[in-house]
């Protein structure tokens, strides 16, 4: 019942602009997740490789670090190898090697029995001690260049050492030489790393060998060990490249990773992946601010166009309904049809409801006619015309002048005349059908209109009309005779104007001709 009453109330205009808005949101919309799909895939692509860059570039200058750091504990190791008795020269060293580079947190150097025998800063005051922990004895059991775990020292730091074998000129193991990257704190990593940070939500953090925190931006993770990471799973097994994961606070990242191949540690650059898309928000945003005032352009576009071309066929509904109402018809006249159906429909409309008739009442009013005749007088014939143009109703017209008139009103009187012209008129209208339009165009000039009548038909009719003028008597004067001229519409004319003049012409020549005749206007000259 509902959908009923909806239904018969939805009209063209409606459904148009129901369809056609519909069509525009769909469009809009459809463009509107292309756009965000694209830049999303994009957006991620581009924060992946990025990220990827990033940590082989910071891969790389770790490992360039570590490089140097070697080398120049390499060079310490050569000088001592003879002075392991030399305390000062040991501290000199251990001193010149941390104050001259600031690589180091702290240099140590340890003799073969696991006993500190120099440190730089002096204030550590752990010369002499002897390390015990398996941990602080990683370079000693090596006996070669290393990079060990994290670890706490006997100062109480956490510790990364970076150390290198002392063996005298005979081959026999003396000690070593270790720089030390204190993990808490202020370090030469902080220096390398620390400086790139992204400012939007992004981060970096470095993973020793058993994925062991050694560097993050949280300073107490530093230590944890992270776990279920595919990440530090790869990086550690020294691959490099780009992922999507989840973190292991559960957070969505965009990862690039890339290892430090001499230390088996692996440099990892992320952003959240919220962080990410929320530059797609703006972005959308922005679109959509962009085609905002377009669209409301076009869907009042649409709108008023669902107006213009509803309104006809609204109206003419409209009034089909109130047919029986007076002055259906001039309204109806008055509708703009402006598209071939709306135009077809208003015709339909207005001769399919017999309005024809309706209309020649209309028009049998004093202004239309003529008093003494009871014809139409050219106003009146310009309704009909009118009429007739508009609803594009073919029509024949007789064109007529009673011959000599001057001479009856001469021979016997102007009224007399004026009785011949009465007679004329009810003889014209005794030859008529009831849908043709009888014209007093003039003082004795009368116009036919014979709508469906070709100019065959109506040449025979103006004959008849002819013989029956001829063979009035008329009261007083006795015969007259008169001559006419046939003319169609549209025939070979447009202009209805045009096929008066050419019955006119017609007529002029039947005049010519003799008179008391009928002549068919031929094609007018070019
Ligand atoms: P023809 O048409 O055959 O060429 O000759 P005509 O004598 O009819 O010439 P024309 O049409 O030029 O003259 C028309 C005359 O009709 C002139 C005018 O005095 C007369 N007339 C016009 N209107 C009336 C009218 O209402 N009553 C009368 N009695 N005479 C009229
Ligand atoms: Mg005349
Ligand atoms: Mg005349």
């Amino acid at each position: 019942m509902k959908i009923l009453h909806l239904l018969l109330r939805l009209d063209l205009r409606r459904l148009i602009l129901a369809l056609t808005i519909v069509s525009v949101l769909i469009t809009l919309a459809n463009s509107f997740y292309a756009t965000y799909q694209v830049q999303r895939e994009l957006l991620i692509n581009n924060t992946l490789e990025a990220n990827r860059v990033y940590a082989a570039k910071l891969a790389e200058t770790t490992d360039t670090f570590l490089k140097s750091a070697q080398t120049q504990l390499k060079y310490s190791a050569a000088l001592l190898a003879g002075q392991m008795d030399d305390e000062q020269a040991l501290l000199a060293e251990a001193r010149r090697l941390h104050r001259q580079t600031e690589s180091f947190n702290s240099v140590v150097i340890v003799n073969a029995d696991a006993i500190i025998m120099a440190t730089s800063p002096e204030t550590l005051q752990i010369k002499g001690v002897k390390l015990t922990s398996p941990n602080a004895r990683q370079s000693l059991n090596a006996k070669q260049p290393l990079i060990t775990d994290p670890f706490l020292s006997p100062a109480g730091n956490y510790l990364i050492s970076i150390s290198h074998p002392i063996f005298a000129p005979d081959g026999r193991y003396l000690g070593y030489m270790a720089g030390t990257i204190y993990l808490q704190g202020e370090n030469i990593l902080n220096l390398l790393l620390g400086q790139h940070h992204y400012k939007d939500g992004s981060y970096l953090y470095v993973v020793d060998r058993n994925g062991v925190l050694i560097y993050h931006m949280d300073q107490h993770r530093v230590g944890e060990k992270v776990t279920d990471n595919p990440v530090i799973d790869a990086v550690i097994r020294n691959q490099s490249g780009a992922d999507n994961l989840i973190n292991s606070r559960g957070s969505d990242m965009l990862a690039g990773f890339a290892p430090v191949p001499r230390a088996g540690w692996g440099v990892v650059a992320q952003r959240p992946k919220s962080a990410t898309l929320a530059e797609l928000d703006k972005q959308i945003q922005a679109v959509f601010i962009k085609i905002l005032p377009l669209t409301l352009l076009t869907l009042l576009f649409i709108w008023f166009s669902a107006l213009l071309i509803s309104r006809p066929l609204w109206q003419l509904a409209r009034n089909a309904r109130e047919m029986d109402q007076q002055h259906a018809q001039d309204r109806i006249l008055a509708i703009s049809s402006w598209y071939f159906e709306s135009a077809q429909l208003k015709r339909a409309i207005l001769k399919g409801v017999g309005l024809l008739n309706d209309k020649i009442t209309q028009l049998n009013t004093d202004s239309h006619t003529d008093p003494m005749t009871a014809l139409y007088n050219r106003r009146g014939m310009q309704k009909v015309l009118d009429y007739y143009q508009e609803i594009q109703q073919h029509f024949a017209i007789i064109a007529l002048d009673i011959d000599h008139f001057k001479g009856v009103n001469d021979s016997y009187g102007h009224d007399v005349g004026d009785q011949v012209i009465k007679s004329l008129a009810q003889l014209m209208q005794k030859n008529a059908r009831k849908v043709d339009a009888l014209c007093r165009s003039g003082g004795e000039e009368f116009i036919i209109l014979l709508p469906d009548t070709n100019a065959q038909v109506a040449e025979g009719i103006a004959e008849r009309l002819r013989h029956h003028v001829a063979q009035h008597e008329m009261p007083e004067a006795g015969h007259v005779t008169i001559s006419l001229g046939v003319a169609y519409w549209p025939g070979d004319t447009t202009g209805i104007n045009e096929a008066l003049k050419m019955a006119d012409r017609a007529l002029y020549q039947a005049k010519q001709q003799g008179r008391n005749q009928t002549l068919v206007a031929s094609a007018p000259a070019a």
